[in-house]
């Protein structure tokens, strides 16, 4: 994922150092990933620019059964996590899980 989203990549280093996905055996997120994971647990982030906001609706609208409608209003919480839900979507469609 860390290829698509190049905006978000770049507010890695705002991510605390644990990564909030809680793995219990270490975290292997990318750092877009964090940083998705960060806005949706509620980590103290900056609020998304536009151009954050316009690679999740951008990834959001590629993947089957997601629209950007249902997300262009919603919060930077509600959005990243539906990048994230969308991300596991992809993945199951492309058999990778
Ligand atoms: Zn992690």
């Amino acid at each position: 994922m860390a290829r698509f989203f190049t905006q978000l990549a770049l507010l890695d280093p705002s991510v605390p150092v644990r990564c909030p996905c809680q793995y219990p055996h270490g975290c292997v997120c990318d750092g877009p990933e964090r940083v998705l994971r960060a806005y949706c647990y509620k980590v103290a982030m900056p609020p998304m620019t536009p151009a954050h906001r316009e690679e999740c609706l951008a990834w959001i609208e590629n993947v089957e059964g997601y629209t950007r409608a249902e997300y262009q209003e919603a919060s930077d919480q509600d959005l990243a996590r539906g990048v994230l839900h969308s991300m596991v979507d992809y993945a199951r469609d492309k058999g990778l899980l």
